[in-house]
């Protein structure tokens, strides 16, 4: 804080793309304040978290550059090898080999839990003020900076506020941004499975008339599912016996390694859209969710968010080496129109690809499956592809 009492960023939500950024911002000399509603819990190797993300090779440079990634690579996570996507109704698959492409892996399978904990002990260390627990109830803001209310009572002034509080964000409310939004009408099954044969390195992902069903390889041999479902179908196997959820699990996957058995919990988040209108109004920039709510398929979720920090980070930077002001109106323009670009195309390519998978049209099946093939068939449109996923 400065003297007068004012931070350079408010960072509204400590989530793995509210943290990042907070700490990214303080690494480049501003002062930061991070705002999150709920108190973190402590990550225990003995519970892993059900959500994971496939972690894609740029958000790792960024969370290394953070000095968190050495951390979380020692305490848990999978490198991926291999990824294999074919559609049930037939046709050629898609497959990417990290041999193939030069690299040592294709990306990463982490836990949300890790990540957030192992982000969060850094903040302290970097300086950033933290008010946890506490939420945002209000915001205003003028040509010069931003006020934030919290709960608590207190306030916070700086230049700028981002708003890094997921889907329903409240601060993105506040700077009156509405959203586009749809419901897929399917949830999100998540749970970690045991597999007859060994996944080695493997991420599968098949596309079901009901959603497309994930299988990212984990420690100790299990793999994690990320199943897209028609909402009644997954209540039914979310709830339902375990014996027959195997037998479900394991047809579903074609027993592409063998048959699979439930190791976990199993929890349902339900699956939508929602793409603000803009990612900046005035002094306020959208992060991550709070921007940008998108379908898992193509496990970008988390990675889109933290693609977000980074251009915001190396503008920030760019702002300092020419001695500019961090938080110029066409700067934060400049990173709003740029970052809502891809994030537009993104959103909507995924769901365009949901659309098209998820149904047992005749036009549609014929097509898609040949689709998968012709892009296996021609190195360069899959190496294209595999990049814009890495972000490389
Ligand atoms: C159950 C579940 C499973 C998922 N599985 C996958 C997956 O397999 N792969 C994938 O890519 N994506 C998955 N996602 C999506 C992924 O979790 C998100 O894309 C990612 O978490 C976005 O990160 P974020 O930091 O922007 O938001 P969040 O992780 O939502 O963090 C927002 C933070 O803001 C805080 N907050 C909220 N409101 C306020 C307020 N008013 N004041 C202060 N703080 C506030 C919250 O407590 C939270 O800590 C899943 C989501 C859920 C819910």
């Amino acid at each position: 804080m400065n003297r007068r009492g004012r931070f350079d960023a408010v960072v509204v939500g400590g989530g793995v793309v509210g943290i990042a950024c907070a700490l990214g911002m303080a690494d480049a000399g501003l002062d930061v304040a991070l705002v999150e509603a709920a108190e973190p819990q402590a990550w225990s190797p003995a519970h892993p978290d059900l959500r994971v993300y496939a972690f894609a090779p740029d958000n790792a440079v960024l969370l290394d550059a953070l000095n968190v990634w050495g951390d979380v690579q020692r305490q848990r996570a999978q490198p991926y090898r291999r990824m294999r996507v074919w559609d049930a109704a037939g046709g050629d698959g898609l497959e990417f080999d990290a041999d193939e492409l030069a690299r040592p892996q294709l990306g990463w399978i982490v836990e949300h839990g890790l990540l957030v904990d192992r982000l969060w002990r850094q903040l302290e260390r970097r300086g950033v003020a933290v008010r946890c627990p506490a939420r945002v109830t209000g915001l205003e803001q003028d040509g010069a900076g931003v006020r934030i209310t919290l709960d608590d009572g207190g306030t916070l002034d700086a230049r700028i506020g981002i708003a890094a509080d997921g889907g329903q964000s409240a601060l993105r409310e506040f700077a009156g941004i509405a959203t586009h939004d749809r419901d897929y009408g399917q949830l999100g099954l998540v749970a970690y499975v045991r597999s007859e044969q060994p996944h080695v390195g493997t991420a599968f992902q098949r596309f079901l008339s009901g959603g497309p069903l994930a299988l990212l390889p984990c420690t100790q041999g299990r793999s994690s599912i990320v199943w897209s479902l028609p909402t009644e179908d997954a209540r039914r196997l979310q709830g339902g016996d375990v014996s027959a959820f195997n037998h479900e699990l394991t047809r579903a996957s074609d027993a592409c390694l063998g048959a699979l058995e439930l190791d976990s919990a199993r929890a349902a988040f339900p699956l939508r859209r929602k793409l603000a209108r803009a990612q900046r109004a005035g002094r306020v920039l959208l992060m991550g969710d709070a921007a940008h709510v998108v379908h898992p398929l193509a496990g970008q979720g988390v990675n889109l968010g933290l693609r977000d920090v980074s251009a915001w980070l190396r503008s920030v930077g760019d702002a300092k080496a020419k001695g500019r002001d961090f938080d110029a109106g066409a700067r934060l323009q400049r990173w709003a129109r740029e970052r809502r670009s891809d994030n537009t195309v993104s959103t909507l390519a995924f769901e365009a690809i949901n659309r098209t998978y998820s149904n047992d049209l005749p036009v549609s099946t014929l097509l898609r499956g040949r689709a998968l093939g012709i892009a296996n068939r021609v190195p360069m449109l899959r190496h294209a592809l595999w990049r814009h996923a890495a972000g490389i």
